[in-house]
């Protein structure tokens, strides 16, 4: 029997989709067992690998991910918040890991997610590259170091289709810094300015969100103090980072007991 990692991609005509479906196809150890997309999509019954810019991998793009992932040992999902949803509750089912790169979520959603991670390793992160997850890191080091004398703004840019705002990502390094802190994120978070503000609240995590062209993400975190400014920058050029970590953490997650982890615990990351 193959000692293959099984992994179904779903929303795989997607951006991040076709993508996941290159790395699996492209890292040993694993093979593609399945690719999903909405019902309705054009792309369904048509070849994971030839949409992906690949080679035909003779793997249908399926309308239905129930039987996709019944047997399935990971789920790569980088859809939209309610279907992953959806595809927490077949994984918890099939026994299969979960890795989400899904942005987006509701709190309420989130509790979902929880519920799920108490039957199979699940892992969520807003961000699957190894240099933001070091940013994460960092965020919350210097934020802890230079305290409120320093007001936190983290600017973010993405391409025009971006449907959510801020960023998964930036609001991750916000939450971090505000760890960093010691406060509750929400407390402090300001994300929207328009008008007449009145000055900015000491302690504040400010949120500036760009949208334009081909940007696959950008994030900064500045620390703005009176006469100095730190700022920690990372910016995307591939997509190819996401897809490489999140298969990445499903090695990972293989044989790891029921949990919710993050990018930090593949990586041995501390704090
Ligand atoms: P996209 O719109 O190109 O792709 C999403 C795909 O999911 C679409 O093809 C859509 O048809 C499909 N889909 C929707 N509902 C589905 C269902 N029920 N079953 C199967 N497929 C379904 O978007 P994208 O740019 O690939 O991003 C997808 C998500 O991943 C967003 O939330 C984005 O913010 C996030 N993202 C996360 C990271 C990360 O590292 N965590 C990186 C990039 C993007």
């Amino acid at each position: 029997m193959s000692d293959e990692m099984k992994m179904v991609v779903v929303g795989a005509a997607g951006r991040m989709g076709r993508m996941l479906v290159a790395q699996v196809t492209a890292t040993p150890g694993c093979i593609l067992c399945g690719a999903t997309e909405r019902p309705d999509s054009p792309a369904v019954g048509q070849d994971a690998g030839s949409l992906a810019g690949i080679n035909p991998l003779e793997v249908h793009i399926a309308g239905d991910a129930a039987p996709a992932i019944a047997h399935a040992d990971a789920v790569l999902d980088f859809t939209s918040p309610q279907s992953t949803l959806e595809h927490a509750r077949l994984a918890a089912q099939a026994g299969a890991a979960h890795i989400i790169g899904t942005t987006g979520l509701e709190a309420q959603q989130t509790e979902e997610l929880q519920k799920a991670a108490h039957h199979v390793p699940v892992v969520w992160a807003p961000n699957f590259s190894a240099g933001v997850t070091l940013l994460m890191s960092l965020s919350e080091q210097v934020a802890r170091i230079l305290g409120d004398d320093y007001d936190i703004e983290i600017l973010e840019m993405h391409h025009h289709h971006k449907v959510d705002a801020p960023s998964g990502t930036a609001l991750g390094l916000g939450q971090a810094a505000a760890r960093g802190r010691e406060v509750e994120h929400d407390d402090v978070k300001e994300a929207a300015r328009d008008g007449h503000t009145g000055a900015r609240r000491r302690g504040d995590i400010g949120y500036a969100v760009l949208r334009g062209g081909d940007v696959i993400g950008e994030h900064s975190v500045i620390f703005a103090g009176d006469g100095e400014r730190v700022e920690l920058t990372h910016k995307a050029t591939s997509r190819q980072v996401f897809a490489a970590g999140a298969v990445r953490a499903a090695l990972w997650a293989r044989d790891r007991k029921a949990g919710l982890y993050t990018m930090k615990d593949v990586l041995g990351l501390e704090g």
